[in-house]
């Protein structure tokens, strides 16, 4: 679905509904903001092609942050584009890479030994999954880092759902490409999702300061796509 002329948000359908990655182009540079659950490479594979670009000419891949539903097909990927140059926040990269285990995956095994007998099988898929989908950051962002590609994309380190959380404001659309650290209900822009957010204090105080940047669509990877022109 075309959100603005440098914007295209892709659906991937998912057990409890859908997810949705941001794909930017300029012309000259093809960018994927966030890459799905793992096992989703083919279904997003078809959803890039859908919206007119061939998945082999990424030339970069920005991951929001290190939760599985996020990095599942940054590997695949990166192989099937090898020019691309995958990016994150310098402090959520030693969790994608696998150099320190990731959050909410450390917090479940902290538990390991309340947890009953399901929970210990999502534990241990969890783990699998994450040793499957790593993958090594080539550039490290920073707040406030502009990427010269459509028009300007301006990195807004937004923590709290995770440490290194990432959202990407298009500064030439006026389009903010959320991550987790919105959602939308109904038709109201609403904060992270506390169920799923490490530090809701923190989370609190990224949401007030991405409402301070001067927004036309808001993309939200669980919520899908709100456009604030409209009444
Ligand atoms: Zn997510």
């Amino acid at each position: 679905m075309k959100i603005t002329d440098h914007i295209e948000m892709l659906e991937l359908k998912t057990d409890g509904g859908a997810i949705y990655p941001a794909l930017l182009h300029d012309g000259s540079h093809l960018i994927l903001a966030d890459t799905g659950f793992p096992g989703q490479t083919e279904q997003l594979k078809a959803a890039i092609a859908e919206a007119g670009f061939a998945p082999e000419r990424l030339t970069a891949i920005i991951i929001t942050h290190q939760d599985i539903d996020h990095i599942g097909c940054a590997a695949d990927l990166a192989k099937i584009a090898p020019g691309a140059e995958i990016m994150a926040h310098v402090e959520e990269a030693p969790y994608i890479d696998g150099s320190r285990t990731p959050v909410k995956l450390a917090a479940l095994e902290e538990r390991r030994e309340e947890l009953d007998e399901p929970m210990k099988d999502v534990l241990d898929n969890m783990r699998r999954g994450f040793a499957n989908c790593r993958v090594k950051a080539d550039r490290l962002l920073r707040d406030g880092d502009v990427l010269p590609w459509c028009g300007g994309i301006e990195i807004i380190h937004a923590p709290g759902h995770t440490p290194g959380h990432i959202c990407l404001f298009v500064q030439g659309d006026g389009a903010l490409i959320a991550g987790d650290a919105l959602n939308i209900n109904g038709r109201r822009l609403t904060g992270a999702n506390p169920v799923h957010t490490l530090d809701a204090e923190l989370a609190r105080r990224s949401e007030a300061r991405l409402r301070s940047y001067p927004c036309k669509h808001v993309l939200c990877y669980h919520g899908g796509a709100l456009n604030l022109d409209l009444p």
